[in-house]
Order: C-alpha cells, then sequence, then structure tokens
C-alpha cells in the first residue's frame, strides 16, 4: 500500500481514508497480521479496518527515528521552521476534509473539528517559529581563555502515545514540539481515531519533511509502549491519557532513566461567586462543559456555586444543558455529538447511577440518547455533598455535578481535596477575590474568569497525579531538549 493517504485521492466515498502505518516516511499495513475496526461512534458502523504493527513494524519505526534523528538534529533550525510552517499552512488548507474525518471517527460536531484543527495548525506554526529561538548561554569565565558555552540539544528520538479524545491538538503538541526541538519521533495515535492522525503525518511528508523523522504506528497499545518505551533508540516518553497507563508508562521510562512528560487528566473544580455575572458566566461553562460530550481533560467538571446563587445558577445552566441538539457531529444543526466510545457511555451509567442511589438529584438528563451509537443527553447534577463518585472521579463525559458553598476557606479546602490537579476556574467580580482565589487553587492551569488555559504559546500541563511537565509554550519545547555546557580553553 503506498498511495496516498489523504482524505482526497484515497479517500472512500464517505470521505474517510484507507488507514494505515506510516514508517520511514512509506505507508503499509504492516506485518503485524493484526487489524481492528474504527467504529463511527454516531452510528455505531464500521468505518474502516486499522492495520496494527507488528513487533517487525515497531523495530522499523525505532530503528528509522534513530537514523533520522542524525540528520535531523542537524537540519537547520530555519529549515526545521520552513517545514512546520508548511504542514501548518497545508492543515489550514486541507481543513474541510480532515474536520470531516475527525467527526467521523471521533464523533464531536464539525464546528469542533475545525476549531481542533484551526488549534493544531497554529500550534505547528508557533512550534515552528520558536524553533530559531533556541538560544543558548555564554558563561563569564573565572578562567583565563576559556569559554562556557551552555547550549540546548534535541534529547534524542521520542516515544509518544496520545488517546482519542483530542485526535488533532494532543499529536500536533507532541509532533511539533518534538519537531522543533530537532527530535524524531515514533507517536502511537489512539486506535479509535487513527485517520486523523494520519492526515497531520500527511501535511508534515507534504511540507517536506524528511522521511523517519516521523513515524506513526498503531497496535495493541500495552505491547507497543512496551517495546517501545525500553527500545534503546527512544530517548524520551510522553502520554496523554488515563492515570493508571500513566502509572505504568512512567515506570517503564524510569526503568531506563528516560524523561518522561505525563498529562493525565483532572477534574477541575470551577468556583462561581455570587459577585459574578451569570447571564455572562453561564452561557460560557456550560459551552465548555459540554463541548466534545465533556470528554476533555481541563473541561470544568466539579461546580461549587455561592449560597446566594445557587437556585439561579442551576436553573439558568440546566436550561442551557436542555437546550443542546445531540445528534450527529456531521449534521450541522447538532451543538453536541456522541461520547467516542462504549466505555464512556458504561462510565456515565456507572456515575449518574451512583449519585442516584445517594439521592443527588438529577436536573435535567441523567440518561443514553438515541437508539444507536454512543449519545448521552447533557446532564445536570445537584451535588448534594462531595463523595459522590461523580465529584471523585473525572466524569470525562457530559455530566455536570453542581455544589453549593457558603464558607470561602471550606471552598479551597474542597475544591482542593482530591489527588488531581490539570485545571482549576474561579468567577467573581471582586479583583481581589480574583488574586487571592488564583494562588490558592492547586493546579497546573488555573483560569480566573477566563477558560482560556490551553493555547499554543502558554505551558500545559498539571501538578499531583494530573501528571508532570509541560507540553505547550516555551517550556513545552524544553522537555525535548537537554542542557550541554561546553567550557573551551583556547589554546
Ligand atoms: P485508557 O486508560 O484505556 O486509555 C487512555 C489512552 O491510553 C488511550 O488512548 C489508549 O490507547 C492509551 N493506552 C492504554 N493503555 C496503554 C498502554 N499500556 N500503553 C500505551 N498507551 C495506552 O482509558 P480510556 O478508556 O480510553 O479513557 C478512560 C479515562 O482516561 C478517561 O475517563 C479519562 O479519565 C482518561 N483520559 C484522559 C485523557 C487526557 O486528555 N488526559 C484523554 C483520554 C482519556
Amino acid at each position: 500500500m503506498t498511495q496516498t493517504h489523504s482524505a482526497g485521492a484515497d479517500a472512500g466515498a464517505d470521505g474517510y481514508p484507507r488507514l494505515g502505518l506510516f514508517i520511514a516516511g512509506a505507508w503499509s499495513e504492516g506485518t503485524g497480521g493484526r487489524s481492528e475496526p474504527v467504529i463511527n461512534p454516531a452510528t455505531g458502523g464500521t468505518l474502516g479496518l486499522l492495520p496494527h504493527a507488528g513487533t517487525a513494524d515497531l523495530e522499523r519505526a525505532a530503528t528509522a527515528a534513530a537514523a533520522a534523528f542524525e540528520r535531523w538534529s542537524r537540519t537547520p533550525a530555519l529549515e526545521r521552521k520552513r517545514v512546520l510552517n508548511r504542514a501548518a499552512a497545508l492543515l489550514r488548507q486541507r481543513i474541510d476534509a480532515v474536520a470531516r474525518i475527525l467527526t467521523l471517527e471521533q464523533g464531536k460536531t464539525l464546528a469542533e473539528s475545525r476549531g481542533e484543527l484551526a488549534a493544531a495548525a497554529d500550534i505547528f506554526e508557533w512550534y515552528g517559529d520558536e524553533a530559531v529561538r533556541l538560544y543558548g548561554r555564554l558563561v563569564p569565565s573565572r578562567l583565563p581563555n576559556t569559554e562556557h558555552r551552555v547550549v540546548r540539544e534535541p534529547i534524542g528520538p521520542v516515544a509518544a502515545f496520545c488517546p482519542w479524545n483530542f485526535p488533532a491538538l494532543t499529536p500536533a503538541r507532541k509532533i511539533a514540539g518534538a519537531l522543533a526541538a530537532g527530535c524524531s519521533i515514533v507517536l502511537k495515535a489512539a486506535e479509535e481515531t487513527p485517520g486523523t492522525a494520519m492526515a497531520l503525518v500527511e501535511a508534515c511528508r507534504d511540507a517536506g519533511l524528511p522521511d523517519g523523522v516521523l513515524n506513526l504506528v498503531f497496535g495493541n497499545p500495552a505491547e507497543v509502549s512496551e517495546f517501545l518505551i525500553p527500545h534503546p533508540a527512544i530517548a524520551k516518553v510522553s502520554f496523554t491519557g488515563s492515570i493508571p497507563v500513566g502509572r505504568r508508562l512512567a515506570a517503564m521510562a524510569a526503568d531506563g532513566v528516560k524523561p518522561c512528560t505525563l498529562e493525565l487528566g483532572g477534574h477541575a473544580p470551577v468556583v462561581v461567586y455570587d459577585d459574578c455575572d451569570l447571564d455572562e458566566v453561564v452561557p460560557m461553562l456550560a459551552g465548555a462543559k459540554y463541548r466534545n460530550a465533556g470528554q476533555v481533560c481541563i473541561a470544568p467538571s466539579r461546580f461549587f456555586v455561592h449560597g446566594a446563587v445557587y437556585e439561579r445558577f442551576i436553573d439558568r445552566f440546566a436550561a442551557h444543558a436542555a437546550a443542546i441538539a445531540v445528534g450527529d457531529g456531521l449534521d450541522p444543526a447538532t451543538g453536541m455529538g456522541p461520547m467516542a466510545n462504549a466505555r464512556r457511555v458504561a462510565a456515565m451509567e456507572r456515575l449518574v447511577g451512583d449519585a442516584q442511589e445517594r439521592g443527588h438529584a438529577v436536573v435535567t438528563g441523567g440518561g443514553r440518547a438515541g437508539n444507536r451509537g454512543f449519545f448521552w443527553q447533557p446532564t445536570v447534577v445537584r451535588a448534594s455533598d462531595d463523595d459522590s463518585l461523580l465529584m471523585t472521579e473525572e466524569p470525562f463525559g457530559p455530566v455536570a455535578p453542581i455544589a453549593r458553598f457558603d464558607d470561602d476557606a471550606d471552598l479551597v479546602r474542597r475544591a482542593n481535596r482530591l489527588p488531581f490537579g490539570l485545571a482549576a476556574y474561579a468567577f467573581t467580580g471582586s479583583r481581589s477575590r480574583a488574586r487571592w482565589i488564583g494562588q490558592a487553587l492547586k493546579a497546573g492551569m488555573v483560569g480566573v474568569n477566563s477558560l482560556a488555559v490551553s493555547l499554543a504559546e502558554t505551558p500545559f500541563g498539571g501538578v499531583k497525579q494530573s501528571g508532570y511537565g509541560s507540553e505547550g509554550g516555551t517550556e513545552g519545547l524544553d522537555s525535548y531538549l537537554v542542557t550541554k555546557l561546553i567550557t573551551e580553553t583556547v589554546p
């Protein structure tokens, strides 16, 4: 299988591409002899068959990345910038076709898919621009005729693992960060959403990225990570996904003393004070909560609303939720698509069921929607205490538990009590309170009167069990670099 996999020439009648692995600059079906169906979550129908990489394919990918690293790490930064900038431009040109692929395999609305792809293109562009700013340092020497040069060098080939909720954005962060720094990469993108990752690879290839610098594999996730992470060619690991998997991959990386960046989700508290403008805040928060059917690691997901506005907030929020048109993301009238897979629907049943058993009232939604695909109604639950599964486990779905608070001191304890700390939000009309709460919330990213915590140019990452390391901004680039001192005495 050597033909193009772009959404153009090789696409099926529905615009979905023929699926494959990309190793050493060529598409193939691999040698593993295994495959799995890719499911459209809106219909439950099969979109295509995804070939799995066998051990020989993974070995070829790691070897190709190692060989390509030798060249790419020495490629002038200006050329790396040009390739990344061209990839960004190609993604923008192809946005309609790729958005359709993304929606078909992941479920989010076409408008959301387009937004995600535009953000992915921004990431390629931003990292490309940043590649030419990887400055070093000259340390004044205490010795005569001696120079201490501090340089930053690419760490080496990267093994990266991405989930299915942002099939363009998450791979874009890992690919563009690694490539800008001068690293090569073997990416295992999510088996649920391979077509979008393939489109990113096509954009890089068509932008002139040399063979072997970017390799894309799919397979049994545990087998792939167990092969790649200890592989001698791999110098760095990056993973986005769940805490249990992250813990396992980090242990494997630690065994080889390989640095690891982990983004493991969260359960973002959002504090709503009685002095903020509900007309502005409610639509903003409902939009963020139900975006991507709630499958967003930084989604506002534990609501703490001041007692003075609690009832008004719940009424308005529930009205917003109930008005969302749930349906196939390809339909322009749809406001929220399906969940990405059957596991998420089962998880919603468990979380909402637990809340109901505890007597927490479901204000709107609370069940599956439609009779095919993986739909769940936008749901609002009155959280009468903080101990339900919904208030303690990341819901990763369109369910909003809304709790009440009256006391500031206890509020901070409640907001910070979970072992996660990815994003946190607060809304208030008071400047002093805004300053105080921004400091008091324990998270890697805090939005005060704002939800803008995920941009190409700002650091993205968590604290506590939400992981470590950053994926955006200059911090994101640092994670693909090592610092080296060269002391040179002039003879
Ligand atoms: P999961 O833990 O089975 O998988 C999460 C991701 O990790 C998937 O993309 C999967 O392919 C990959 N993965 C699984 N096992 C792996 C392994 N051994 N080696 C390498 N990769 C592996 O979970 P799931 O059912 O897909 O999602 C469940 C939970 O994961 C969600 O509820 C959410 O809490 C979390 N999650 C977080 C993010 C995030 O952005 N941080 C994204 C997706 C899922």
